[in-house]
């Protein structure tokens, strides 16, 4: 059984219908996913998901690519959100397991990097308050995210999602806590720098996502990507440690399922 860790799953196509897509994903053993939010824009998307179809849960967060969208007032509405949810987490009744994802993209055109900071320094103070996980996205701002975990460094741990790098710079995520996330990037044999980091990293800090419908598996660019998926990663990532699926397959689900709060 495995944990699709990062799905935009109100995306297109599966809005379409997404009990279909659940099913094909839970019929190769996708069976639970974790929704990441992008902005105040999509909160009700996915909470109406996770309420709708077991196996589904969220996160709730503001993401740096869409910070044109962002206002000051969506970091109080975030703060009003997780202060509803948290008398369901008190009942064990919360399906919303982390703030995100939020992060850093320096990577967009005329990035308001000011803006990014403020808005990822503020959804690290919630995160702590609330005692949840982060979910990370850094594009071309590696070191002001470290700078920024060291400050503000998430209490319940997180992870990084679509990790891509070097070994010295995974290792700075785990010594903050971070976890690392491990999507469709593993299966291009070019990607060779992030085979060789994730090869070398403890089984027990790696999650898998697909990122769908983003981050396209190797064999399958231009498709929208999909959770069920998730099991061309698992693949790759066997071969490249050397270790079966069934191991990996076992640690990471439990890792995810740790760092999430997930019900086994
Ligand atoms: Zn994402």
């Amino acid at each position: 059984m495995l944990i699709d860790s990062h799905c935009h799953f109100d995306f297109s196509p599966f809005d379409a219908d997404p009990a279909q897509y659940l099913a094909d994903a839970q019929q190769v053993g996708v069976e639970k996913l974790v929704l990441p939010a992008i902005g105040a824009s999509n909160w009700a998307a996915v909470q109406a998901l996770a309420e709708t179809y077991a196996g589904v849960y969220y996160a709730l967060g503001l993401h740096p690519f869409f910070s044109a969208q962002h206002t000051p007032q969506d970091i109080a509405k975030l703060d009003v959100a997780l202060a509803a949810d948290s008398l369901l987490r008190a009942k064990n009744r919360s399906k919303c397991v982390a703030v995100g994802e939020c992060g850093l993209d320096f990577a967009i055109a005329d990035a308001d990097k000011d803006q990014q900071v403020a808005l990822l320094t503020a959804q690290f103070q919630i995160a702590n308050q609330y005692h949840l996980p982060v979910i990370l996205h850094c594009r071309k701002a590696f070191p002001e995210m470290i700078r920024l975990l060291r400050q503000h460094t998430p209490v319940a741990g997180g992870v990084y999602h679509a990790f891509s790098g070097s070994y010295p710079q995974a290792k700075q995520l785990l010594d903050l806590g971070i976890n690392i996330g491990v999507g469709g990037t593993i299966t291009y044999p070019r990607a060779n720098k992030t085979r060789q980091t994730i090869a070398a990293l403890p089984l027990t800090a790696l999650l898998l996502e697909t990122d769908a419908p983003d981050m396209p598996i190797a064999g399958y660019q231009g498709q929208p990507n999909r959770p069920d998926r998730l099991v061309h990663v698992l693949r790759e990532l066997a071969a490249i440690r050397g270790e079966s699926e069934q191991e990996i397959a076992r640690v990471v689900t439990l890792t995810t399922a740790e760092l999430f709060g997930i019900p086994m």
